[in-house]
């Protein structure tokens, strides 16, 4: 045992935290974005003269695992509980889903006989095309209001957090499932070893485990430092992520890149010893990709923060300028990601004078930490800015589409994301 004098003690009082998945000391940042408020909280009118609390949003990569990660500052109940996020409001969103859910029954075979559980099922976004096949479904949310929206859909949900006592819990009552998905939930467990253990246990012994999760290396190649905030806790690589199912018993044997965030993956995955699906080369071939990308060396990872960086500079030069120049500026939607991007570049309402979100429970509602308010959508029609600002960059078409009429005044649009680009 080592002696630790006094001093030594005190320079340890920024507590080093262990790797979320393998334990490993955190030491290397991958970037340091500053302060920031949770980024799913939009304060009301009444809020306005309260306080709001921030906290780091400094991401660390890990020396040994490379999974690339966040502290965790908040209890995950207090996070989600009473989450803004309703899936149902995009289009491409919804489409995407239901193709998901036309192609695994087909693969897969399900039918009335089957069983499908989704964890982080949100409004039955997802879960309602299964429905319309008859195939028997559960959803799992732990947000009680959105939950609700669920259950009058007509699609069971159970409003818990998800982890192995749940499952635990659902395999003693005969309840595994022969397909368990998750989208966009990996990123946001903070008890990740349990809750992959508990999809593990979930499935039936020839179930397909299915996982949509923002890939690392879009987000470092495309420069989409915005995706990372408070409830993201962690990003992962293929790599990572075939690493940490094999410590849970799982087997990934497919993967497809998507277009949606801004690069996902979907990972397809089983039990280890259910040989029923052969490994397909997409697997090897995007491991190989990582490797090539340099995703194994942890010198690789330094070069995202300068890039960061440059494109704050270029999209506060560009505010800057047009705000000179006497123009206007509003933005559209009000993501989650928003809040970082406004945050980190420091932009407030002297450079986008408001947004607008499709979604009602945001509408009257203030961006957190920049306070940029939030209007309904008809706004830009009546305001005519000359500039719109798409926070939420990875549904540029669709939102540009909607948008056209902005034309008839001259207005063009701003996307700030990989690089400021106008439209
Ligand atoms: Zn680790």
């Amino acid at each position: 045992m080592t002696t630790t004098t006094p001093l030594a003690e005190n320079q340890r009082t920024v507590a080093i935290k262990p790797c979320r998945f393998c334990g490993a000391e955190l030491q290397r940042t991958f970037v340091d974005l500053g302060m920031s408020p949770l980024c799913e909280t939009y304060p009301s009118a009444a809020d306005l003269n309260r306080g709001e609390t921030y906290y780091p949003l400094r991401v660390y990569v890990c020396e040994k695992c490379f999974l690339v990660q966040l502290e965790q500052y908040e209890t995950a109940e207090s996070i989600f509980s009473d989450y803004a996020y309703f899936s149902s409001y995009s289009d491409s969103w919804l489409k995407h889903c239901e193709n998901y859910c036309n192609k695994t029954a087909s693969r897969f075979g399900l039918n009335e006989q089957s069983f499908v559980v989704e964890v982080a099922s949100n409004d039955g976004y997802l879960l309602q095309y299964f429905v319309r096949q008859n195939v028997p479904v559960l959803g799992i949310e732990p947000a009680a209001n959105v939950a609700k929206v669920a259950v009058e859909k007509g699609v069971p949900t159970l409003v818990q957090f998800f982890g192995t006592q749940l499952a635990k819990q659902l395999a003693a009552d005969g309840r595994c499932a022969d397909l368990v998905l998750g989208n966009n939930v990996l990123a946001q467990v903070p008890d990740l070893n349990d809750f992959v253990e508990g999809l593990k246990l979930l499935l039936k012994p020839h179930g397909v485990l299915t996982m949509e999760f923002p890939h690392l290396l879009k987000l470092m190649e495309l420069n989409e430092f915005d995706t990372i905030y408070h409830e993201h806790f962690s990003y992962f690589s293929m790599l990572t992520t075939v690493r940490i199912m094999e410590a849970h018993g799982l087997r990934v044997f497919d993967v497809e890149e998507l277009k949606s965030h801004g690069g996902s993956l979907r990972v397809y995955a089983c039990r280890t010893e259910d040989r029923t699906h052969r490994v397909e080369p997409s697997v090897r071939k995007l491991i190989e990709e990582e490797e090539r990308a340099g995703l194994t060396s942890v010198d690789s990872y330094a070069s995202f923060a300068r890039q960061v960086k440059e494109t704050k500079f270029a999209l506060v030069d560009f505010l800057l300028r047009v705000a000179r120049d006497g123009k206007s500026v509003a933005g559209y939607g009000a993501p989650g990601k928003s809040a970082t991007l406004l945050q980190y570049c420091g932009i407030g309402k002297d450079l986008i004078a408001y947004t607008v979100d499709r979604s009602p429970y945001k509408q009257g509602r203030f961006l957190p930490g920049s306070h940029i308010p939030i209007h309904h959508p008809d706004r830009i029609r009546e305001t005519k800015p000359d500039y719109v600002v798409i926070l939420p960059w990875n549904l540029k078409d669709e939102i540009m589409q909607q948008l056209q009429f902005i034309r008839e005044w001259g207005g063009r649009f701003v996307v700030p994301i990989p690089k400021v680009a106008v439209y």
